[in-house]
């Protein structure tokens, strides 16, 4: 198994546009990384510098302890699944997975008996072993999907990268090959990369989650980690559904948090503070209570309710900062209700509203002053 480090990776195009900004991050060896960001962040760029079909302006991507870089790409025993999967529609299931092993510039030439046992193992693994004597016309999409995966495992890569691999599947589709996923990287141990611009592929996936925008690192670790104390405020609204409220509040004096026209006692601050300065105050939908009250206290106008089964997500609009909260079961508040919006003892995130870099992870209880 190998571990795959990356070492700021830059990348420029002929212009003199810059891609990657010094690209840096590490996936241990046998484990499920996720690449994730918006469209453009970068991610297909930088697995094409892994795999080497693309060549970086600088920086270094190691596999196993050994440098990539000068290394044809034909020769990093990498496999890169795509989006637009490539099978070909004149062979069957079992001659499109034969094929990566039977191809010319293979190093080692396996026998026939070698070739069948890791096309039964792949096909096993994939569960695709009674689909072996279709052509692609013949599958589903995630048969298909599968299928090309196989191509993949086949070789028996060192690293195997994804490129949004299940982004064009239906939800239901999605769902499934997600976790399916990670049940052929875990039973296989190869060392993965994925690529996603799906926040929930990163937070059920990832061992390690990378979370790329504008062609930087804005944060790297457990999902759990960036989820619950995000280093800058992008992240804090990529990871998550419903998405964190972001609104604009006062810190200062003594410990006191200003938000939505309430004052809060702030657990631990930061330092004894004298002077107010102003933060971006990050809740989760979970520390939101929403209840609905008369119209002279209430707080904001309920925009949106949507039912999710396992709860409720409400948006309300407070004096045009749109506050989520997600409440347990179905809840009776209506759209357009008035309704008091106050945030619960727990988790609060406190940002620099000027770098958007993560000032606080505080506890916060209503003031009764
Ligand atoms: P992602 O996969 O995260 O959507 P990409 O790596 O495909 O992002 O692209 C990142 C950015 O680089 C995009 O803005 C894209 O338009 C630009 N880009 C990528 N390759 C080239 C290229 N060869 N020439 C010009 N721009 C490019
Ligand atoms: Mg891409």
């Amino acid at each position: 198994m190998d571990e795959l480090r990356v070492d700021h990776l830059s990348f420029t195009v002929q212009e003199g546009v810059s891609i990657l900004h010094g690209v840096s991050f590490l996936v241990e060896a046998g484990t499920f990384g996720v690449l994730v960001g918006p469209s453009g962040a970068g991610k297909t760029t930088t697995l094409n510098l892994i795999a080497g079909f693309q060549r970086a302006a600088a920086g270094n991507v190691t596999l196993g302890g050994t440098s990539m870089n000068d290394v044809p790409p034909e020769r990093r025993d990498i496999a890169m699944v795509f989006e637009n999967y490539v099978l070909y529609p004149h062979k069957t299931v079992r001659q499109n997975l034969e094929f990566p092993l039977r191809s010319p510039n293979r190093q080692q030439d396996l026998s026939r008996a070698e070739i069948a046992e890791r096309i039964d193992q792949v096909a096993s693994t994939l569960r695709v072993e009674k689909l072996m004597e279709r052509f692609p016309s013949q599958l589903s999409g995630g048969q298909r999907q599968r299928v090309s995966l196989g191509r993949a495992l086949v070789r028996r890569p060192r690293l195997l990268l994804l490129d949004e691999p299940i982004s064009h599947l239906d939800a239901k589709l999605r769902h499934e090959m997600r976790t399916e996923l990670r049940r052929i990287q875990r039973d296989l141990g190869v060392t993965t990369l994925y690529a996603t611009p799906d926040q929930a592929d990163a937070l059920a996936l990832a061992d390690w989650a990378i979370v790329l925008e504008g062609g930087r690192v804005l944060q790297a670790g457990p999902p759990r980690q960036l989820y619950l104390t995000p280093a800058h405020l992008r992240v804090a609204q990529m990871l998550g559904d419903p998405k964190i409220s972001i609104m604009p509040g006062v810190v200062g004096p003594s410990s006191g948090l200003t938000v939505l026209g309430k004052r809060y006692d702030l657990d631990a601050p930061a330092d004894a503070e004298q002077e107010s300065r102003p933060v971006l105050v990050g809740v989760r939908p979970g520390a939101v209570e929403v209840r609905v009250a008369p119209d002279d206290s209430a707080d904001g106008t309920v925009v949106l309710h949507q039912y999710l089964g396992y709860g409720t997500a409400l948006h309300v609009d407070v004096r045009g900062i749109m506050v989520r909260a997600l409440v347990e079961g179905r809840s009776p508040v209506k759209v357009d209700d008035k309704v008091s919006v106050t945030l619960e003892t727990g988790g609060l995130l406190l940002f620099d509203p000027d770098t958007g870099s993560l000032i606080a992870h505080q506890e916060v209880t209503p003031w009764h002053g």
